[in-house]
């Protein structure tokens, strides 16, 4: 078959995969190399129908060590599928990439300069693309970034109000979430267009969750900013935190970054504000525990005063888009967070929310809410497939 592409996402000790033929929105296998590294390594492959297939019996120490093995399942069990190109997600395309990327060996080198800017991910993601260069060599490898669909952001939404030099020498707000936000945009464009050219607001929450503003289908504003910890609170990050808090935890307590970075990713947001029940937003609904109860209070304070702030960058809302984990399986997220959002125009049925509908506004809401699934692997896979047809057509 021609055309097939892979999609890879590499993370610190893993690395999700799927292959897409040619065309068609799902794809023909997907899985993951999870724990790279430790004893319990574990390559998983499961085809499109979920079942699951067998793979390669090979060391699993690092990243090119699971690329390997990858490749050899998947030749296993596609013998006739060799991708043709291979689309990687990069969280950091740094204040310019505004669109995918091929790369080469500058181009990796500039991508290395903007690791300092996200030291938990990028390096990871680096790692995942120079495994799948020797793994694949001669086949195009295309970035497609967490920051690109951000980079149309005004001056005012992409700055912090530092001293100007900070701002020169990369310390802005570039945003997140990117790819999730930019399939809702192209979903909107083919099934509700007049929404598209329109205000919309798509809360992404999942475990990692942002809100975006988006108008005419381009990004004005994001809650996350330099780093993906701004903004809403997440499964173990805090989101915004007063910079005063953190001066005070380095004077005080003594704290190092090392300390306050631990504290910020990991032991914060729900896991933190539930005094450890979970950072998990089902496990949290089905506790009796008033810090449960108080971390989701907390979660949909947030996710309301955030609409706000977003519907003002756009001055007003013709659309609320829930998405993520949490976003389109919530009922309960959903309901409380459009419970008081009359005022902005948005009106909630709770019958059509209970059924998970597209659609769970009211007949008379002014404004849209809808529940769509994001798919950010289908937008790295349409990107790589996109450089298929243009080195076709050259
Ligand atoms: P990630 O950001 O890692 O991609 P996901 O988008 O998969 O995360 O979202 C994971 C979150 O979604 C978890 O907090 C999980 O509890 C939540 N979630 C998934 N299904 C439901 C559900 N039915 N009800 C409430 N929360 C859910």
């Amino acid at each position: 078959m021609s055309g097939a592409v892979l999609t890879l996402n590499a993370g610190s000790s893993s690395l999700k995969f799927a292959l897409y033929a040619g065309t068609g929105d799902l794809p023909m296998a997907e899985g993951m190399v999870d724990r790279i590294g430790a004893d319990e390594a574990r390559l998983t492959l499961k085809s499109a129908s979920g079942e699951s297939l067998p793979v390669a019996d090979l060391p699993l120490n690092d990243h090119a060590q699971s690329m390997n093995a990858v490749l050899s399942s998947l030749r296993t069990a596609f013998p006739n599928t060799e991708p043709r190109a291979i689309g990687h997600r990069v969280v950091h395309g740094g204040a310019n990439h505004a669109q995918p990327v091929m790369i080469d060996e500058a181009k990796l080198a500039e991508l290395e300069t903007y690791s300092p800017f996200a030291p938990l991910h990028q390096p990871h993601n680096l790692a995942g693309i120079r495994a799948a260069m020797k793994a694949f060599p001669g086949v195009p490898q295309i970035a497609c970034f967490d920051t690109a669909f951000h980079r149309t952001h005004p001056w005012v939404n992409d700055t912090f109000a530092l001293p100007r030099e900070y701002y020169d020498r990369g310390v802005r707000r570039y945003g997140f979430h990117g790819l999730s936000y930019e399939y809702i945009s192209g979903e909107l464009r083919n099934t509700a267009p007049l929404i598209a050219d329109g205000r919309v607001v798509v809360a992404h929450l999942g475990n990692g969750a942002s809100m975006c503003a988006i108008q005419n289908g381009r990004s004005v504003a994001s809650t996350m900013g330099f780093s993906a910890l701004d903004g809403l609170p997440m499964g173990t990050r805090s989101g915004q935190v007063d910079p005063g808090v953190l001066l005070y935890l380095m004077d005080q307590e003594n704290m190092d970054s090392t300390a306050i970075s631990d504290m910020l990713y990991r032991r914060s947001g729900l896991l933190g504000l539930s005094g450890g029940v979970s950072n998990d937003m089902r496990t949290l609904e089905a506790s009796d525990s008033k810090e449960a109860h108080q971390a989701i209070e907390y979660f949909v304070f947030r996710v309301q005063r955030e609409l706000g702030a977003m519907a003002a960058a756009m001055g007003g809302i013709d659309a609320l888009v829930f998405c993520g984990g949490i976003g389109e399986n919530s009922r309960l997220i959903r309901a409380r967070v459009c419970e008081r959002t009359e005022w902005i125009g948005l009106e909630i049925d709770h019958a059509r929310n209970a059924e998970n509908a597209r659609i769970i506004s009211s007949d008379v809401s002014r404004a849209r809410i809808m529940v769509i699934p994001t798919d950010e692997g289908l937008v790295i896979a349409r990107a790589a497939r996109a450089h298929l047809a243009q080195e076709r057509a050259a």
